[in-house]
């Protein structure tokens, strides 16, 4: 068992010495049941918020109204959630306020999917009310309850069914589906950010293109930006650990919707940078297979690009290794790292400031990455006054 796991049965055994019920309820139970390492162990509590701060040392409150105390006292941090239910729903989102319950039935009821909706015991009883353990057999996610009601409750909860599809490779079960496809133009309700963390979750996971295909079946795809449907296949062999390579590779399929698909699924800075990045290495690429013109990129810029031509059934002349191999030998990493800069340009002439620096220093990048002039003021100069400017 994991450390975290270890921690968990440590605060709840405190927490049953004051005279209250605790279990580890959630994911964490699921990820167990499916021997999957598990991350974060969530405990559910039958003491209130007020209780468990009275019987640990140290606290935070990282989300009181919603019955949420971290634990700090064994070393690592614990959550601990008193046993709620959420009250009424209105404009089929997730409530704000909730209602704390003394049961863990009453808790579990709340939970979206049976392979969600388990808790186990200190001594290792795994209480399982609606056949999650069944369920995790069968490889299916059933929601808890009427599936029409709790997608009306809460239309994200249609979403998390698809990414949790695309995470263990389970089926959607019919009655759940079939709810699913009558509702599914509820998720316009839903704030977008939580529908992009789902879609972030669905990038990492391990059967994207299974995911999607439910994503279509399920009749959601419409409602967000992306041909999904039409470009199903491109999806088979996509496979990363990192959401911004799901994004870029959204925007690569979806070129004409770029601007759409950073808007729709709000993405950063950085995350937008990363896509132009790549697209454009990508592109170039595809003109011209030197990829030593092309070193300045970071790697995962380097090595995204590679992968969206394979998984886009491109031939390339070199393996991935090469890339990192190449990138690892270069003599210098970036721009920044080369001995000139524009003064040195401007001093060496008298020409003014403009847009032919940046393509000075572009060729000198290139000229040292090649090996053809070392990176050296001196030796940069007089490339650049007789091979450079005598080109122009
Ligand atoms: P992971 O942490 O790997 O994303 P998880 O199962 O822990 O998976 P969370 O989103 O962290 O998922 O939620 C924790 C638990 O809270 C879930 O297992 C589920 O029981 C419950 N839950 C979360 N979101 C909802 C929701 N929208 N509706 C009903 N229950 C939910
Ligand atoms: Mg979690």
């Amino acid at each position: 068992k994991s450390e975290e796991w270890l921690v968990a049965l440590k605060v709840i055994d405190k927490i049953e010495k004051a005279g209250f019920d605790a279990v580890i309820v959630g994911g964490a139970v699921r990820d167990y049941l499916l021997n999957k390492s598990v991350n974060d162990v969530d405990v559910a509590t039958s003491a209130l918020p007020s209780e468990v701060k009275e019987i640990f040392s140290s606290t935070v409150d990282v989300g009181i109204d919603h019955g949420t105390v971290l634990v700090l006292d064994e070393g690592q941090p614990v959550e601990v959630t008193t046993f709620r239910t959420e009250g009424t729903y209105t404009d089929y989102r997730r409530p704000e306020e909730v209602t704390f319950v003394r049961t863990l039935q009453e808790d579990l009821e709340r939970r979206d999917f049976t392979i969600n909706a388990m808790a186990i015991l200190k001594n290792g009883t795994i209480i399982d009310l609606f056949g999650g353990q069944e369920d995790i057999e069968k490889k299916v996610i059933r929601a808890v309850g009427d599936p029409n009601v709790r997608f009306r409750e809460d239309a994200l909860r249609m979403l998390r069914a698809i990414r949790f599809s695309a995470q263990l490779g389970f089926t959607i079960e019919e009655k759940t589906l079939k709810a699913i496809q009558i509702d599914s133009d509820l998720i316009d309700f839903i704030a977008k950010e939580r529908i992009t963390m789902e879609m972030a979750k669905i990038w990492k996971s391990d059967y994207v293109y299974e995911g999607l295909k439910w994503l279509v079946v399920s009749k959601l795809a419409p409602y967000l930006v992306g041909d999904f449907k039409n470009q199903l296949k491109s999806w088979k062999e996509f496979r990363s650990n990192k959401p911004e390579v799901g994004w870029a590779y959204l925007c690569l399929l979806n070129r004409k919707d770029i601007q759409h698909i950073f808007d729709f699924y709000r993405l950063s800075k950085k995350e937008k940078t990363f896509i132009r990045d790549v697209l454009n290495l990508y592109d170039a690429l595809l003109q011209k297979w030197t990829l030593m013109d092309y070193f300045s990129n970071e790697l995962l810029v380097l090595e995204t690009a590679y992968d969206f031509a394979i998984w886009q059934h491109h031939s390339v002349p070199f393996s991935k290794e090469d890339i990192a191999k190449v990138k690892e030998n270069l003599p210098i990493q970036k721009v920044d790292e080369l001995a000139i800069n524009g003064n040195h340009l401007i001093n060496w002439t008298d020409k003014k400031r403009g847009p032919w620096i940046k393509v000075a220093l572009d060729a000198a990048l290139i000229a040292v990455l090649n090996r053809y002039v070392e990176n050296e003021e001196e030796k940069l100069k007089e490339w650049f006054l007789n091979d450079f400017i005598d080109e122009r």
